[in-house]
């Protein structure tokens, strides 16, 4: 993770300034936990590119669908107890890996939707079997997860996005162009700094439409 000198620089320019270096996943769901608080004083944030562009974000690995839940009845045939089907209830919910049982709270209701919005200690296993329920996201969108989650859970929490060496930030089709317009478009601010004029290309100030193209395949 490169922060380059922004940090430092910023602790002697803005000494009030609360600067934030967010490192992993975890950094970033604090800032969720007081996405409704106001900030005390200038904050900064700082994603290195790599961190937003290779996340370790999990993601549940519980599907939501229907669920076909067996009903039976006890009965004694004969001396013997004997449990007979007497139906199929179909339900939607989250549904476990393992089985494909539906995830039940404590009082055997369906877990809620929003149950898996954030890592917890009690949705981190299933509460049946015990399956862990996060798993690493191997999708693609993994690589600029954190990215994702800002721009999901965390809009409008930043008011300014700064981009350094935004002409290193690729086209719309590459992981870190995704990267770059899906954080643009959670702030209502955007700046990009290059200082690199390249074949008359230069970094533009914009919200991610065109997101700067890379220099080294221009005409
Ligand atoms: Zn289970």
């Amino acid at each position: 993770m490169v922060y380059g000198k922004w940090p430092r620089e910023l602790r002697a320019v803005v000494p009030a300034a609360r600067v934030v270096l967010l490192r992993r996943g975890a950094d970033l769901l604090k800032l969720w936990h007081r996405r409704h608080e106001a900030a005390r004083g200038p904050e900064w944030y700082f994603l290195a590119r790599d961190t937003a562009k290779l996340g370790y974000f999990r993601r549940p690995g519980a599907t939501w669908g229907e669920a076909r839940t067996p009903r039976w009845a006890e009965a004694e045939v004969e001396g013997l107890a004997r449990r007979t089907l007497i139906g199929i209830e179909r339900e939607t919910g989250w549904r476990c890996p393992d089985r494909g049982a539906l995830l039940r709270d404590r009082d055997g209701n369906p877990v809620p939707r929003d149950w898996f919005d954030a890592p917890r200690a009690d949705n981190a296993a299933c509460p049946g079997c015990g399956t862990r329920l996060w798993q690493a996201d191997r999708s693609r969108i993994r690589r600029f997860a954190p990215a994702k989650f800002i721009h999901r859970r965390l809009r409008g929490f930043v008011d300014v996005a700064v981009f350094d060496e935004i002409h290193q930030l690729g086209g719309h089709q590459t992981a870190a162009g995704v990267t770059l317009g899906s954080l643009a478009a959670a702030c209502p601010y955007v700046m990009g700094f290059t200082g690199t004029l390249l074949n008359g290309y230069r970094g533009r100030s914009n919200r991610g439409k065109r997101r700067g193209q890379d220099p080294s395949t221009a005409p």
